[in-house]
């Protein structure tokens, strides 16, 4: 079944990796390296079967190359899995001996970090490879991603603002951000700057005083910031918000933050679109960071900060480019995202021919 599936979403590669004396057992996927190397996290998980691990890693690589093709970003999809509890089973010999299975590759495949994965385990990967995506400043790496990501989300919203009302400018449109983070925070102060009325939720009622005071936001509870009357819903903490109860109450006109898998299933982005309101598809309006992050990789002579910056502004005409594609087909916003990664791999595919 497996060879099925490879052949049915062309995979390049799957790598089973074994070593018996650190105990490890990981799946590395190589799903697409039209647009460059194949990138996308380590993730350690306890699978409960080890085709389920294969499987993990077979679905979650096929979704980097349509996550990376639609961003713009010039990087393949792939992702690798570690059968195991990162809490228990982790050592620096398991990590290491990873780094050197990845290394095998010699640079097919890029990792990062992910669901039980950290960024200490990723200077521990670098010692056994040069592949590694995400790494701190000190180690060559971008350093703190948020603001980019923050950036590019405020890009998405003015491409939304410009199809709702006709003018990109969010001077003077009510904005709710849920969630002050690595990616609310500086989210909030760029809204703020640019005029707009932001109210603000976060669990951490202190961050709350702390965006009152420092910010001058309104706050609202955390458990109604989905139904605030707003023009703008930004979703910047949890995954899922988007589900059967939510959706009903949503009081806006356009959902557009950084939070990923915002869509607790993929229907609700078609509910979205029947109700007229403009989602801005996660993966698209929150891929700044990562812009930043792989510009290193992705392209020519090593980070260049201006650079990496004006693609991550590039959001806005992807996101303008995919509501055009919306109204064209009459297809959600969500699926027109998928249209848009497509569009890209093909071009990868007619290039190679020339
Ligand atoms: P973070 O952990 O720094 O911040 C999350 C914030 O959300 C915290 O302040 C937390 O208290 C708050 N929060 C948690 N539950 C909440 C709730 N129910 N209501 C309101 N607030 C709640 O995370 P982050 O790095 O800012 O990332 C936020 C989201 O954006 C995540 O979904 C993440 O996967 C996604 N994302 C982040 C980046 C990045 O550059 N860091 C890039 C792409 C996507």
């Amino acid at each position: 079944m497996i060879f099925d599936y490879l052949a049915r979403y062309d995979f390049r590669k799957v790598v089973l990796c074994h070593n018996a004396d650190v105990g490890l057992k990981a799946v590395i996927a190589v799903h697409s390296t039209a647009l460059g190397p194949a990138c996308g996290g380590l993730r350690m998980w306890t699978y409960a079967t080890e085709e389920e691990a294969i499987m993990d890693a077979l679905r979650l690589g096929r979704g980097m190359t349509y996550k990376y093709a639609a961003a713009g970003v010039n990087l393949g999809g792939g992702k690798a899995v570690i059968i195991g509890d990162p809490k228990t089973q982790k050592t620096e010999a398991l990590i290491r001996a990873m780094g050197r299975f990845i290394q095998s590759l010699h640079g097919e495949y890029k990792t990062g970090e992910d669901v039980g994965t950290t960024l200490d385990d990723m200077e521990l990967l670098y010692q056994e490879t040069e592949h590694v995506i995400t790494l701190p400043e000190y180690c060559g790496g971008a350093g703190n991603i948020g603001p980019a990501t923050a950036f590019g989300v405020q890009q998405a919203m003015k491409a939304c603002a410009h199809e709702v009302w006709g003018s990109d400018s969010l001077q003077g449109r009510t904005i709710t951000v849920q969630g002050l983070g690595a990616v609310g925070w500086p989210a909030v102060e760029g809204l703020v700057k640019e005029g707009a009325r932001v109210i603000v939720a976060d669990i951490d009622a202190a961050k709350v005083e702390r965006a009152k005071r420092a910010l001058g936001v309104t706050a609202v509870d955390p458990a109604g910031i989905h139904a605030h009357p707003c023009d703008i819903y930004g979703p910047y903490a949890l995954g899922a918000v988007i589900n059967d109860r939510t959706l009903p109450e949503l009081n806006c006109k356009i959902v557009c933050g950084s939070a990923n898998n915002q869509l607790a299933e993929e229907r609700h982005g078609d509910l979205l679109h029947e109700r007229g309101i403009l989602y801005a598809p996660d993966y698209i309006a929150n891929a700044g960071g990562t812009i930043l992050d792989t510009d290193r990789i992705a392209q020519k002579g090593g980070f260049n900060r201006e650079r990496a910056w004006r693609n991550v502004s590039r959001i806005r005409e992807r996101m303008a480019e995919l509501i055009d594609i919306s109204k064209r087909e009459r297809i959600p916003t969500s699926l027109a995202a998928n249209r848009l990664a497509e569009q890209r791999l093909e071009m990868a595919r007619q290039l190679r021919m020339i």
